[in-house]
């Protein structure tokens, strides 16, 4: 959840080049040597600039044509276009979206959008895989500021040891009830951390997870009983959800919701101590 390894970009010249080709290599655009240098420029900047958006990216000195052009190549890296594998290379990186990591991903996300940074419309770096649901939520946000923004899963840095990402629980008239939250940890950067809120609110992350959340539990439903006997043993239970919490920090990292929530679970005292009975709508046996 949350990055993903900077794909390689050593074939983005190729790569925009192809775009801007019929397959019976006919010109669709033709570039001058001075544009593609000026292209292999801008897409340099972006690397040292990590994706944030600034003036230069915009390339004021091209053409509307030229800028129009590259815009349109993306068109080639839809399915079963000339740069399909592009595609597919940036999408079988990732197992699930960054942002929720609930579902599988779909869509290439401009991190810039190429509505405004017509150029960057191809360049790898600037394709995120996201599931269709975040892309959806994120294509409209102004990505001007970190309090409009949301990280770029290939540039920006979170913290592997800390868990950032918690998860409130309560118990309330019997049900559970649960909310992430993202809390500023010591090595947890200011400017990350507001686009981590950013994007967990834009993309309605508490909300989207109640069904997933339902999943998991149902599963551990058994264990968590057994673990509780008739003893109603408590430390049990917890003991029980620090060993998943441990399991899914080992599969999906501390900061996955799936081990949040297993960590907030084993300290949620009610819950251990039988109130998960009711919340998972067992004991009416
Ligand atoms: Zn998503």
């Amino acid at each position: 959840m949350w990055t993903l390894p900077l794909p390689s970009n050593k074939n983005a010249i190729a790569e925009l080049k192809t775009a801007l080709t019929y397959c019976n290599g006919k010109a669709k655009y033709e570039l001058t040597k001075e544009e593609v240098a000026a292209i292999k420029e801008l897409y340099e900047l972006y690397e040292k600039l990590a994706g944030r958006a600034q003036q230069p990216l915009l390339g004021e000195g091209f053409t509307a044509a030229t800028k129009a052009a590259v815009k349109e190549g993306y068109k080639e890296v839809q399915v079963k276009r000339r740069l399909a594998a592009l595609r597919s290379r940036l999408i079988l990186a990732s197992n699930r979206c960054p942002v929720c990591s609930i579902s599988t991903v779909e869509d290439l996300d401009h991190h810039l959008p190429e509505s405004v940074y017509e150029l960057l419309a191809i360049y790898s770096s600037n394709l995120i895989p996201m599931c269709h649901k975040c892309n959806n939520k994120k294509r409209a946000v102004a990505g001007e500021t970190p309090q409009n923004s949301f990280i770029h899963a290939y540039y920006d840095k979170v913290p592997q040891d800390e868990r950032f990402l918690t998860a409130l629980t309560k118990i309330i008239d019997g049900a559970l009830t649960v909310e992430f939250q993202i809390d500023r940890t010591p090595t947890l950067k200011k400017n990350v951390y507001q686009m981590l809120n950013f994007q967990c609110n834009r993309v309605l992350l508490s909300d989207r997870l109640k069904k997933e959340i339902n999943i998991l539990l149902t599963g551990q439903a058994v264990p968590l009983e057994m673990a509780f006997g008739e003893e109603k043993d408590a430390a049990a239970v917890k003991e029980l959800l620090i060993k998943q919490d441990e399991h899914y920090t080992r599969k999906m990292g501390k900061n996955d919701w799936r081990s949040s929530l297993l960590g907030s679970l084993a300290k949620n005292e009610e819950f251990c101590a039988g109130g998960f009975i009711q919340a998972l709508g067992l004991g009416n046996a």
